[in-house]
């Protein structure tokens, strides 16, 4: 004999009760079954939302109840589609007595926890009747019986107490006498000893089917629902959770007492000593093989099993230097929480015993308080202890495993991969067996802690990056295309799940939750909604998803002044943008300081040398004790690009257009010329050394003349450039003269740094440098004499989106 339960789901539609009568079918060939029925999905809810209608004297309850009717009419007539439908007539007629019970509600205005059992027990009763009839009508051997006749409890209705004694005598009374192969009990409901009906508690079918398994002692119990078996964690919120193939009942049990909710707490109770097996197995795709559970762990493949939670918490804190020492708090504690009937979820205690966290149902949080402040209004009065502190919004968190214990190091990855996602925990809860960890944290930080948690223990080290990109100009269309074509790669090889979350441009910006598909990003973006700088960073930190970082490409200082927000919100910044780190210094510190304090990457790499690892050697180098002597550099792609074509058969300002034609200069070209540009590469490569110095401290010796300064347009600039011609020949006659070559150099030596424009002369590492090249030379303790020298393409979209790539790495493994 075996024993089935199918959930609301499972039963929820037609096509689903066919499914369910397949398997029956399937089953009853080699072996008796008793087949345990929910009420049609979503039904208990509806009926406890129709009778609160009632109650509240809405009137909408009537068109609630036709609802619930016509869902039952619906399915009666898809299943059995006779003229003359003798089933149809009865269920109607079972659903006038719901309505007159609900009319009765709304008449009287009182809705007790009696009156509330007898209309959900509707659900189950309507449910199990349409099945066994259905499989009547197409011949198959079978009968219905009522578990109320069979399941008794005390009276405390909504979640009721089973009488094992008298429960067990009769099932075992009735099924020595049935000899029906399929029997169909509708789960969830029972009677009182003085005939009340009762139930067993929301999601309670389940246990149904564990009470009639144990009772018999049948070989296996099978939970039919939607799912294919207990997952890692709630698959609703975390999209790589998986089947979990076997578990023992304490795993079993702790996954569902913390929230699991595809199996009910007590159902593991009566069938544990017995050793039955619970198979949990998806009615949608039966030959998925779904999870046992038995007395068996499979431990040895990884110690921690699986993540539940509950929501709807409120931590109670009990605190006061009277309590230190003084036996009988606790006791007095837990007794006022025992007579209110508020289940303790959770306790913790600090050695000091100054004072006593309790997580419980949000629900009983007021009558909790008042009994509590009631209890203890003596030592209240008398400053002992402080009135009780109740926190709301918050949720538990569970890591379960059997084999936790003899794993080191659990906890400890639990708690630094929450810290470092900015996950705050309110209390943590340990027992000593160590089978489940458990830390009270914020609601809204659920599905972020659930997916932080479940990539650091399941999933194989596959780390998720969320991206978000703002700027998608030539730079940052590169970057996206070089994603594009790498995330295949990255997860094969870095195992890194590399998603873009987010992308902006000055006019649109679009969000995916699940990464956006990089194959037409651009139309995704163009039917997005109007871009927002701070509505990218709200979206950013509404989303709250692990591991994301922030990509400025672009070349705006609003946007450079909102980096502060990101790494605050534990969210990573990358940026290609000049403007924080070559402003005040006060401010470079403070975002320096930010992502030290949140454990968040701030990296900028191609803010010098686009792709180079300029930034990226400079912090290895001090990292490792080195110092910082002497830097110099040519770090203007576009100026020397400019350098490298100006000679005496060709004219400055046709070379300057041509250079910013190419892409090589900003759209200002002063910007470069005036070596404003270069400046604040060496201020960043100074502060980057340990120098605290400013734009002004730069000496910048420009190589322009006073009317090309004072110009008030990039045209007035242009003109100049044609009136100067003479000066710029000057400059490069006078570097010919000499066999040298024109180059824009910055330099950094004790503390000090300038920026101008150099006749290097012939052997020099600057002399040859080629089209838009950079060149960094390091001269630090470690190389006093021979400089690391760093030296490639200093400008270009490609690289400079290669650059940003890297720090998207980069800021993954910090
Ligand atoms: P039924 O109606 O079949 O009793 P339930 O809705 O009670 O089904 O339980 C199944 C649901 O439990 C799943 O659809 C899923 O959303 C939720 N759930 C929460 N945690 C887990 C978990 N760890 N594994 C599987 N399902 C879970
Ligand atoms: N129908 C009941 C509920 O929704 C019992 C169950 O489905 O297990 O809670
Ligand atoms: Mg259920």
């Amino acid at each position: 004999m075996k024993v089935l339960k199918f959930g609301g789901t499972s039963v929820g539609s037609s096509k689903n009760i066919n499914k369910v009568i397949d398997i029956l079918k399937n089953y009853s060939k080699d072996d008796s079954i008793i087949c345990v029925v929910s009420a049609v999905g979503g039904i208990t809810d509806k009926l406890i939302h129709v009778a609160n209608l009632a109650l509240s004297k809405d009137l909408s309850y009537i068109d609630s109840f036709n609802e619930i009717k016509k869902i039952h009419q619906d399915i009666i007539t898809e299943l059995i589609p006779n003229k003359n439908n003798t089933v149809l007539k009865a269920v109607e007629d079972k659903l006038h007595k719901l309505k007159s019970l609900l009319d009765g509600i709304y008449l009287i205005n009182e809705l007790s926890p009696k009156t509330s059992d007898k209309l959900v027990s509707y659900g189950e009763l309507l449910s199990s009747f349409i099945i066994a009839e259905t499989m009547r009508s197409r011949g198959l051997g079978v009968v219905r019986k009522n578990s109320q006749d069979l399941v008794v409890t005390n009276s405390s209705f909504t979640k009721a107490e089973v009488d094992f004694t008298l429960t067990n005598k009769n099932i075992r009374d009735y099924f020595k006498k049935s000899n029906q192969s399929i029997t169909i009990l509708p789960g969830f409901i029972s009677k009182s000893k003085l005939g009340e009906i009762t139930t067993l508690g929301r999601g309670g079918s389940d246990f149904t089917a564990a009470i009639v398994a144990a009772a018999l002692k049948v070989n296996q119990l099978e939970i039919w629902t939607d799912v294919s078996g207990m997952f890692t964690t709630n698959p609703k919120m975390v999209k790589q959770a998986i089947p979990i193939k076997q578990l023992s009942y304490q795993e079993a049990m702790e996954l569902s007492h913390f929230g699991a909710k595809v199996l009910y707490p007590p159902t593991v109770q009566p069938v544990l000593d017995l050793k039955i097996p619970i198979h949990i197995k998806n009615t949608l795709n039966p030959n998925d093989s779904g999870t046992i559970i038995s007395n068996k762990s499979n431990g040895a493949s990884g110690a921690a099993k699986g993540i539940s939670n509950i929501s709807n918490i409120a931590l109670l804190t009990l605190q006061g230097n009277g309590m230190v020492g003084i036996p009988g708090f606790s006791k007095r504690l837990f007794e006022t929480l025992a007579q209110e009937k508020v289940n303790i979820i959770l306790i913790t205690q600090a050695s000091s015993e100054h004072s006593i966290c309790i997580g419980i149902d949000a629900n009983d949080a007021e009558s909790a308080k008042t009994a509590i402040d009631l209890e203890f209004e003596n030592e209240i009065s008398l400053h002992k202890i402080d009135p009780l502190i109740v926190e709301t919004g918050l949720s538990i968190i569970a890591l379960v495993g059997d084999n936790m214990k003899s794993h080191q190091g659990i906890s400890g990855k639990m708690f630094s991969s929450l810290g470092k996602n900015n996950i705050n925990i309110r209390a943590i809860a340990q027992g000593a067996s160590e089978k489940n960890i458990s830390a009270v944290i914020a609601e809204k930080d659920v599905k972020k802690a659930l997916n932080t948690l479940h990539e650091q223990f399941f999933e194989g080290n596959i780390k998720q990056l969320n991206v978000f990109i703002t700027g998608v100009g030539n730079v940052g269309e590169k970057l996206i295309e070089q994603i594009k074509k790498q995330q295949e790669y990255l997860r094969e090889n870095l195992k890194i799940n590399l998603r873009v979350i987010g992308l902006s441009n000055s006019r649109k910006m679009v969000f995916g939750e699940h990464g956006i598909d990089l194959g037409n990003w651009i139309d995704q973006l163009e039917k997005g909604s109007k871009a927002s700088i701070n509505g990218f960073l709200d979206e950013a930190k509404k989303l709250n998803l692990r591991n994301s970082i922030f990509v400025d490409v672009t070349a705006s200082q609003n946007i450079s002044d909102l980096y502060p927000e990101y790494l605050k919100s534990s969210i990573a910044v990358v940026a290609c943008n000049k403007i924080a780190c070559s402003s005040e210094y006060e401010n470079y510190n403070k975002l320096k300081s930010l992502s030290l304090d949140y454990n968040v990457p701030f990296l900028f790499e191609t803010n010098v040398g686009a792709g180079l690892p300029v930034i990226d050697t400079l912090n290895n180098l001090i990292a490792s004790g080195d110092k910082i002597l002497t830097i110099e550099a040519v770090l203007s792609g576009s100026l020397n690009y400019i350098f490298n074509h100006f000679n005496d058969s060709n004219k400055f300002h046709d070379i300057v257009k041509q250079a910013q034609k190419e892409g090589y200069t900003e759209p200002d070209p002063r910007i470069d010329l005036s070596g404003v540009d270069v400046a604040r590469k060496i201020l960043i490569l100074a502060r980057e050394s340990g120098t605290e110095l400013n734009l002004d401290d730069i000496n910048n010796d420009s190589f322009l003349t006073k009317a090309n300064l004072e110009s008030d347009s990039v045209d007035d600039f242009y003109q100049t450039l044609i009136d100067e011609e003479v000066h710029f020949q000057n400059l490069f006659t006078s570097a010919k003269s000499k066999n040298c070559q024109l180059k824009y150099v910055a330099e950094f030596n004790n503390g000090k740094a300038k920026v101008g424009l150099k006749e290097i002369p012939e052997g020099h590492p600057f002399y040859d440098l080629k089209g838009k090249d950079n060149i960094v030379m390091f001269y630090s303790k470690r190389y006093p004499d021979q400089p690391m020298i760093i030296k490639g393409a200093g400008a270009g979209a490609d690289v400079t989106a290669s650059g940003i790539f890297a720090d998207i790495i980069r800021a993954e493994n910090e």
